[in-house]
């Protein structure tokens, strides 16, 4: 078996990783490194159960280099991961998202690689969908700029497995935390202490409330839908069981930190920035009915990780 995980280097692509070598997988890593960092998959570098190829997605001769080596599954996490950039750089998505879709379904069909996992996100259902969301709410009309390019990922995806015959599992992931973060809400709370421990401006009124989940819990997720679930396309949101405001975040990393001292000043606004869906919770009983666990409600989810990214990015 050998795995072709595209963004392996980031933050959910490299715990993925983790979890795939444990199986006795070999994984190949296609990266350019823009948002990832080597040194969370050094490791399995070093002992050859991983090969980097370091390249970019939107170059089609790149992405068939990496599916040239032997690719039996794709997990396609490639993707800008900063939503709020569409609000200033209005073709990021589309080339990082859209386009580099394109061309991992492009190098599929002509290497005759057959099964595709994909990240999607809870934002493809845009605003005021019904909470918590099931898959089958339509019509999804995202907000922002990012939603859409995982909207059309999806689309193309869709398409791929209609025309060529490909096996498809989409993810729509609720908001991933844990360790190796290196951007959310969480991260930038830790990064705003440091720089100024007596006081934490939060964007919007600390309102918002959306799902958290573990990152283990999600990569986990993602390989027991795999192994249960059999149909040609597979759709499943990944999410935790409840909710969490920006404000209990705000209080818990505070608490976590030791800068209770810190007054919590809210931006105000209902969202954070603009294309920001302000509340979201996915419905997930279709990802448990396959047997998949979560172990971490979103509280605990949020202080796990701010503990363990205290512990990474240090106060000093
Ligand atoms: P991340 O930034 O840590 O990982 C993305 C990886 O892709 C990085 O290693 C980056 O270097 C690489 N990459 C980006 N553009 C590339 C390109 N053009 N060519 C090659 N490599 C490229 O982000 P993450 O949080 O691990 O997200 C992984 C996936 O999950 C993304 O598709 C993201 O949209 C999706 N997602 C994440 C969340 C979340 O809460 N983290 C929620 C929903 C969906």
């Amino acid at each position: 078996m050998r795995a072709l995980v595209t963004g392996g280097a980031g933050f959910i692509g490299s715990h993925l990783i983790d979890r795939l070598v444990a199986r006795g997988e070999n994984v190949v890593v296609l990266d350019n490194l823009s948002s990832g960092d080597l040194a969370f998959i050094q490791h399995h570098l070093d002992t050859g159960r991983a090969t980097l190829v370091e390249g970019d997605l939107c170059s089609l001769e790149d992405v068939m280099g990496a599916m040239a080596l032997g690719i039996d599954t794709v997990y396609h996490l490639a993707a800008n991961p900063d939503i709020r950039l569409g609000t200033r750089v209005t073709d990021t998505d589309l080339r990082q998202g859209t386009v580099a879709t394109y061309n991992v379904l492009e190098a599929m069909r002509l290497h005759e690689v057959k099964r595709i996992a994909f990240a999607s996100s809870s934002v493809v259902y845009g605003e005021g969908a019904p909470m918590p969301t099931p898959e089958h709410h339509g019509p999804c009309m995202p907000i922002s700029l990012y939603g859409a390019s995982k909207q059309a990922g999806e689309g193309l995806i869709s398409s791929w497995v209609g025309t060529f015959g490909l096996q498809a599992y989409i993810f729509r992931f609720a908001n991933i935390i844990g360790a190796r973060g290196t951007h959310g809400v969480i991260f930038d709370f830790i990064h705003k202490l440091k720089a100024d421990p007596t006081r934490l401006e939060v964007l919007g009124n600390g309102l918002q409330e959306k799902s958290y989940m573990e990152v283990g819990d999600c990569v986990d997720a993602i390989l027991h839908v795999m192994d249960h679930s059999d149909a040609p396309l597979n759709l499943f949101n990944l999410g935790s069981h409840d909710t969490a405001s920006v404000r209990q975040i705000a209080e818990i990393v505070v608490e976590v930190t030791g800068c209770t001292n810190a007054a919590i000043e809210y931006t105000g606004g209902d969202r954070g920035w603009a294309g920001d869906v302000p509340k979201a919770m996915l419905a997930i009983d279709k990802m448990l009915a396959t047997g998949a666990n979560v172990r971490m409600n979103s509280a605990e989810a949020i202080r796990h990780t701010a503990k363990v990214l205290l512990e990474e990015i240090g106060l000093e």
